[in-house]
């Protein structure tokens, strides 16, 4: 039997990759023939919303996952009403989907947010901010990412534009963050109910776009470690949960606040390829098959590099020392994700040139 896989962008790609090496085989639903997953598994061309391609599918493969959460909740609910398991389970996928539903998940499980109201209106909007104060931050409840769909209010002028920026959608607004870093932590969890976590990441982004993560995430106390811990594994066990979950926060006078939790293998998780004991690709692989997990402990220091818009020679990035490239196969587009590059070493003081050296190739 196969692994069926609702996208074939990149995540999908590493998570066939991954799951070769435990012999297995994948089919992967995506609108585009050219997508990358398309180069390591099958790749079926179709829409998810085609009947046809969701059921073939569904008669070929023993169980299903996805690799974006904007996957539509009726494709995941066909294929289970076909008698095949799609892990992580919808719920997941639907809290994930609504920002409003998300947050207010979180809040429910005792993990701190920033403070945030519903907007249906321009009114409810200048009524929040009345509550909320400001600065704040104006986001869509369903269909952002990498920064859209979002506008940040600075003064009450702003009203008119950032509602303008949401395109009058349902959205929630929330109170702005002045945190000192961004962080991510990756939580897996089995059929059978165990769970686990990865190491803290510090994450840097620019223009929206995840550029670099340093894992383990440097000056992290170990009470820190264990409640964010905490937090993915709750939301995980909540969730009956099963795969890899990512969870985003902001660190924030050494307390950690959720920003959102995306329910699939993570940019900010690439490290792991490397400098994990096992890959989040490799543990989603198994947590969706029921086999044991395995360690998600760190192999010393890591830092992963996006590439993004333009791929520079190989041959110059993997001149760097340990430098692994991890190429997506795309073509190269402004803003688009070509690949990444990770670099391991026993702390990440050992590294600091070569993260130079490779900032400085990749641009
Ligand atoms: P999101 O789509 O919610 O992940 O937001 C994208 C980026 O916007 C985050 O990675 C943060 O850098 C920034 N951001 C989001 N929400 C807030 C907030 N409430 N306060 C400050 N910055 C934010």
């Amino acid at each position: 039997m196969t692994i069926g896989v609702l996208g074939g962008g990149q995540l999908g790609r590493m998570l066939a990759l991954a799951g070769a090496t435990l012999g297995e085989r994948f089919l992967l639903l995506d609108p585009s023939a050219e997508s990358p997953a398309g180069h390591v598994g099958e790749l079926r061309v179709g829409a998810y919303d085609d009947e046809a391609a969701l059921a073939e599918l569904a008669a070929r493969c023993s169980v299903v996952t996805y690799e974006f959460e904007s996957v539509p909740v009726a494709a995941v609910r066909a294929i289970e009403a076909r008698g095949v398991p799609v892990f992580p389970p919808p719920n997941a996928l639907e809290t994930a989907q609504d920002r409003f539903v998300e947050k207010s998940f979180f809040q429910a499980l005792e993990i701190p947010t920033a403070p945030f109201a519903k907007v249906d209106s321009k009114d409810d909007l200048v009524r929040a901010l009345d509550q909320l104060g400001l600065p704040a931050v104006l986001k869509t409840r369903r269909f952002g990412y990498d920064g859209k769909g979002q506008a940040v209010l600075h003064t009450k002028e702003d009203v008119d534009a950032a509602w303008a920026a949401v395109g009058g959608a349902p959205s929630i607004v929330e109170t702005f963050v002045r945190f000192e870093r961004e962080l991510s932590i990756l939580g897996v969890r089995g059929r059978e109910g165990s769970a686990m976590s990865y190491a803290l990441v510090e994450n840097h982004h620019a223009g929206g776009i995840l550029r670099v993560s340093y894992a383990p995430a440097p000056r992290i106390d170990a009470a820190l470690q264990v409640k964010a811990s905490a937090y993915v594994e709750r939301i995980a066990r909540e969730l009956s949960y099963v795969g890899v979950i990512a969870l985003e926060l902001f660190e924030v006078r050494g307390e950690l606040v959720a920003n959102e939790m995306a329910p699939r293998v993570h940019n900010s998780g690439h490290w792991t390829i490397e400098g994990a004991e096992t890959s989040q690709f490799e543990n989603h692989v198994r947590a969706i098959l029921g086999l044991p997990l395995g360690s998600t402990a760190c192999i010393g220091a890591s830092a992963m590099i996006n590439v993004i818009g333009e791929m520079p020679e190989r041959e110059r990035l993997l001149r760097v020392e340990a430098a692994h490239l991890h190429a997506y196969g795309k073509d190269a587009a402004p803003g688009r994700k070509l690949g990444h590059v990770t670099v391991r070493g026993a702390t990440h003081e050992a590294l600091v040139d070569r993260i130079e050296r490779l900032r400085s190739i990749v641009g």
